[in-house]
C-alpha cells in the first residue's frame, strides 16, 4: 500500500476533529443545525489553517444521505466521494489560476443548474482576490441572487482586495493561526495513533516552525519520520529545520553574558559544522533574547506554554534588562544584514561579536557567581522577588562610569539641609518671646534652605527664589533683588512670603526690598542663581559620564558618531 501523506491522511472528516477555529465552526454548526446557512462565506487566512477542510465538511454535512446536519454520517455514498476528493458537486477552483471573466462565466453558467448528485452544489473558489474586476462584476450578479442550491464559500490571503460589493454580501470569518500548542498536541496525538516515538520538544520545534499552519506542520512531520528513521528527536528535527537546540542555544547566550568570544567562536564553528542555518539560528535567538526580556520585565508573566529551563531564568539574574534590549537589536540587524555578509557564519559570528563589544565591561559575573550570590535563587514562582533590574541597571552604570566613586558623591545634592534648628527652636508660642532670636534664625547661611520650605504660589514663589538675603535686624528682613527682577516684588508678594516666613519661624517680619548692587556688594546667592549653578554643574557632570562612558566610546568609534550634548540630560 502507497503511503498517504500525514496531512491527507488525518484531514479532519467532521466539524469535531478541526483543531482550532472554534469561533467558524460554531457558526457553521448552528446554521447547519438551525437549517438557516448563509450563502456566501469569506474566509480569510493564511495557508494551511484549515479553508479547504472546513469547505468539504461543509459539503458532507450539506449533502449527506442521512440529511443536512452538522455531523454528517461519512458512510454514505456521497460523504465518502467528499472524502476522497471526488464529489461532483463540490466545486474546488484556484482563481490564481483563473482569473479571466471567460472562466468565471463558464463556471458560473453552470451555477443555475441543480446539483448532479446532492442537495446543494458547493463552490470553493481558493485565492478569489485574484479575480479580475470584471470576473468580480460577473461573480455579483449571482451573489445577489443566488440560485437556492448553491453555497459558495470563498478562501483568501488578502481580503482587502476583494471588492466592497462582494465583501458585503457575504458571511466573513477570519480564520486564524494556530496556536503553537494546538499543533504540538494534534501532532503527538497523531504520533500515538501511528504508534511512533517521539520527542515532545522535536514536535514543539516542528509546531514553531510551522508558524500557524497545520499543513505545513504535517508535512514537516512526515518529513521528520523520515529522517529519524521512525521516531522523532529534537535533534534530528533540530538537524532537518537547520535550527538549533534549545541547551546549545543557552550557551551562546551565556557565553555572551560572560564576554567569552572564544566560546562564541567555538559554537558558531560547531554550528556551521552541524550545517545549521543561521538565519534560522538567529530567529531563535532573538524568540530567547525575548523570552529573557519578559521574564526580568513582567516577572509575574504566566508562562505555562513555555517550560523555562533553570539556566534562563539563572541567566535573567546575571545580565540587566538594557543589554538585553541592546543584544536583541543587534540581533535583529544582524538577520537583516545577513544576505549582504560574506558568508552566513562569518555574518553571524559578526553579530555576536558587536553584541559583545556593546556591553558594559564588567557588568558579567559568571553564571555560577551570579547564583551563589546571597540573591535569592529564583524559580518560576518567586521571580516577583527579584532584585528591580531598574536598580541593577543602576548599580551596573555607576560601577561602568565611575568606578572610582559613585555619581551621588560628585553630584551635588539638590536638596538643600532642611534648617531642623530652625523649626526646633521656633514652638508655636507668642512671637515676641522669640523675637531676640530671630536674627539667629534665619541668616545669610539658611537663607535659601528656608525658603524652600515655605509654601509659596507661583508669583510669590519667584520672587523668593530671586531675592538674596541681606540682613536680619530688628524683625527687619532686608533683601535684595536684581534690577531685572524687581517687579516680583510687589507688596503682595512681600505679604505672602512675610506671612510663610511668620509661620516657619514664628516671628513677624517686616521685608525690605534693595536693588542688586545699589548699596552693599556682599549678598547671598539667590536660590534661583544656586539652582542654575547646580543644573549647570550636574550637567557638567552628566556630559563628562557620557563622554567617558566605554560603550559610548566604543559605539561613537564604530558608528563614526558625535555625541550631541544637548541632549544629555542628568538623572535626577
Ligand atoms: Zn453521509
Amino acid at each position: 500500500m502507497s503511503y498517504l501523506v500525514l496531512a491527507r491522511k488525518w484531514r479532519p472528516k467532521a466539524f469535531s476533529e478541526v483543531v482550532g477555529q472554534q469561533h467558524v465552526l460554531r457558526a457553521l454548526i448552528n446554521g447547519l443545525d438551525q437549517d438557516r446557512l448563509h450563502h456566501a462565506f469569506l474566509f480569510s487566512g493564511t495557508r494551511g489553517v484549515g479553508k479547504t477542510t472546513l469547505a468539504r465538511i461543509l459539503a458532507k454535512s450539506l449533502n449527506c444521505e442521512q440529511g443536512v446536519s452538522s455531523q454528517p454520517c461519512g458512510e454514505c455514498q456521497s460523504c465518502t466521494e467528499v472524502d476522497e476528493g471526488r464529489f461532483v458537486d463540490l466545486i474546488e477552483v484556484d482563481a490564481a489560476s483563473r482569473t479571466k471573466v471567460d472562466d468565471t462565466r463558464e463556471l458560473l453558467d453552470n451555477v443555475q443548474y441543480a446539483p448532479s448528485r446532492g442537495r446543494y452544489k458547493v463552490y470553493l473558489i481558493d485565492e478569489v482576490h485574484m479575480l479580475s474586476t470584471s470576473s468580480f462584476n460577473a461573480l455579483l450578479k449571482t451573489l445577489e441572487e443566488p440560485p437556492p442550491h448553491v453555497k459558495f464559500l470563498f478562501a483568501t490571503t488578502d481580503p482587502q482586495k476583494l471588492p466592497v460589493t462582494i465583501l458585503s454580501r457575504c458571511l466573513q470569518f477570519n480564520l486564524r493561526r494556530i496556536e503553537l500548542t494546538q499543533i504540538s498536541d494534534h501532532l503527538a496525538s497523531i504520533l500515538s495513533k501511528e504508534k511512533i516515538e517521539f520527542e515532545a520538544n522535536a514536535l514543539k520545534a516542528i509546531a514553531r516552525a510551522a508558524d500557524g499552519s497545520m499543513r505545513d506542520a504535517l508535512s514537516l512531520l512526515d518529513q521528520a519520520i523520515s529522517f529519524g528513521s521512525g521516531a522523532v528527536t529534537i535533534n534530528d528535527v533540530s538537524t532537518m529545520l537547520g535550527s538549533i537546540e534549545q541547551p546549545q542555544l543557552l550557551q551562546i547566550v551565556t557565553a555572551l553574558v560572560n564576554q567569552d568570544g572564544q566560546m562564541l567562536l567555538e559554537q558558531s564553528h560547531d554550528l556551521s559544522v552541524q550545517g545549521r542555518d543561521f538565519n534560522t539560528v538567529l530567529d531563535a535567538l532573538l524568540s530567547l533574547l525575548q523570552r529573557l526580556a519578559t521574564i526580568q520585565l513582567v516577572p509575574d508573566i504566566d508562562l505555562t506554554d513555555e517550560d523555562e529551563p533553570q539556566t534562563l531564568i539563572e541567566l535573567c539574574n546575571s545580565v540587566d534588562a538594557e543589554t538585553v534590549q541592546l543584544m536583541y537589536q543587534i540581533a535583529l540587524h544582524g538577520k537583516r544584514d545577513l544576505p549582504y555578509a560574506a558568508d552566513p557564519k562569518s555574518g553571524f559570528e559578526m553579530t555576536l561579536l558587536r553584541m559583545l563589544s556593546f556591553q558594559p565591561k564588567q557588568v558579567p559575573k559568571t553564571i555560577h557567581t551570579a547564583t551563589t550570590l546571597p540573591k535569592k535563587p529564583i524559580n518560576k514562582l518567586e521571580t516577583q522577588k527579584i532584585e528591580p533590574v531598574g536598580k541593577r541597571v543602576e548599580q551596573a552604570k555607576q560601577e561602568v562610569i565611575t568606578p572610582q566613586a559613585p555619581i551621588e558623591e560628585i553630584i551635588p545634592d539638590a536638596k538643600p539641609e532642611p534648617a531642623y534648628q530652625v523649626r526646633e527652636s521656633a514652638p508655636e508660642q507668642a512671637p515676641q518671646t522669640h523675637q531676640a532670636s530671630a536674627s539667629d534664625m534665619l541668616t545669610a547661611e539658611n537663607w535659601t534652605s528656608t525658603i524652600t520650605q515655605l509654601k509659596l504660589a507661583a508669583m510669590s514663589r519667584q520672587f523668593a527664589n530671586n531675592a538674596a538675603f541681606v540682613k536680619l535686624e530688628a524683625n527687619r528682613l532686608t533683601l535684595s533683588i536684581a534690577p531685572e527682577h524687581v517687579s516680583l516684588a510687589s507688596d503682595k508678594n512681600k505679604e505672602k512670603l512675610s506671612t510663610e516666613l511668620t509661620k516657619l519661624l514664628g516671628v513677624t517680619l517686616q521685608i525690605l526690598i534693595e536693588e542688586t548692587g545699589s548699596e552693599s556688594n556682599n549678598v547671598s546667592p539667590t536660590l534661583a542663581t544656586q539652582q542654575a549653578e547646580e543644573k549647570t554643574a550636574k550637567h557638567e557632570q552628566a556630559k563628562n559620564s557620557i563622554h567617558n562612558d566605554s560603550a559610548v566610546i566604543s559605539l561613537t568609534e564604530a558608528f563614526n558618531g558625535r555625541i550631541i550634548e544637548s541632549t544629555i540630560k542628568p538623572i535626577d
